[in-house]
């Protein structure tokens, strides 16, 4: 697998944002530039999905666009959706599956992250996992329990032997914490890793536990992101708000790679 220990991962989830074509792409030029410097960083873009195709990368750029979602299926009657075999087709390497605003907002299952998961592998599409607890779930002590269950249906029929050909990363995103501004403390957020390395160990043995990256999400700023990475040992970040504006992003990645 591909990303080592040392290699940190940023990725930029622009949602719904920025408004026009000529905005996104001023944002993607500017990071696009700064990354060519970055070795020990690995970032990927996740914006709207109709700007996939026209936001270009070159052989000596260091970054890499992700989709924000995917239908499981290959082709068909699906309106509205974009499948795997599209996303390959727009050179797009990673995509987010399971976000909770997508679990609360379009009703996505468990189920239907796990076929999305089978169908991204089967299509040699990176997914960025994300799992996460709401801020109830958290005060009545139930973080443990939707770990588990959110890790063990993403995972189902998915053999050891398919985690080690391909690539997952799993997004540890508390959802009281996305948006917000509130962060969990370094040492939860440490918790949250080695929980989510114990379950997947459960599951496939500690060897092939060890080659998931895990990192985290959720209202990750300039001033957070270096101590969540070393404090909450975290192989990388997902950032959501301040990945819409060129300048923080840029001094996150900068903060990252120093
Ligand atoms: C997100 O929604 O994935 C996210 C990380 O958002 P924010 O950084 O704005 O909290």
């Amino acid at each position: 697998m591909e990303n080592t220990k040392n290699k940190k991962i940023i990725i930029a989830n622009w949602k719904m944002n920025p408004e026009t074509f000529s905005e996104a792409r001023e944002l993607f030029n500017a990071v696009k530039k700064e990354t060519r410097k970055l070795e020990n960083i690995e970032v990927v873009i996740a914006p709207p999905a109709l700007w996939l195709a026209q936001l270009k990368i070159n052989d000596n750029d260091n970054i890499e666009l992700g989709a924000q979602n995917m239908h499981w299926e290959e082709k068909g009657a699906f309106t509205g959706e974009i499948s795997p075999i599209m996303l390959k087709d727009a050179m797009v390497k990673y995509v987010i599956l399971g976000h909770s605003e997508r679990r609360i907002n379009f009703g996505e299952t468990d189920e239907m992250v796990n076929a999305k998961i089978l169908a991204a592998f089967k299509n040699k599409l990176t997914p960025i996992l994300c799992i996460g607890e709401t801020f109830e779930e958290k005060k009545e002590e139930k973080t443990q329990d939707v770990f588990k269950k959110q890790i063990n249906n993403a995972f189902v029929d998915i053999t050891e032997y398919e985690i080690e050909a391909n690539k997952i990363f799993i997004v540890y995103e508390p959802i009281w914490a996305i948006g917000s501004g509130f962060t969990p403390a370094f040492d939860d957020i440490l918790s949250a890793r080695l929980l989510i390395k114990k379950i997947l160990a459960g599951l496939y043995g500690r060897r092939v536990a060890d080659k998931v990256p895990v990192l985290y999400g959720g209202s990750v700023s300039v001033q957070n992101a270096k101590d969540i990475i070393n404090k909450g040992g975290m192989d990388g970040l997902l950032v959501g708000g301040a990945s819409i504006k060129a300048g923080e992003f840029i001094n996150i990645i900068r903060a990252v790679a120093n």
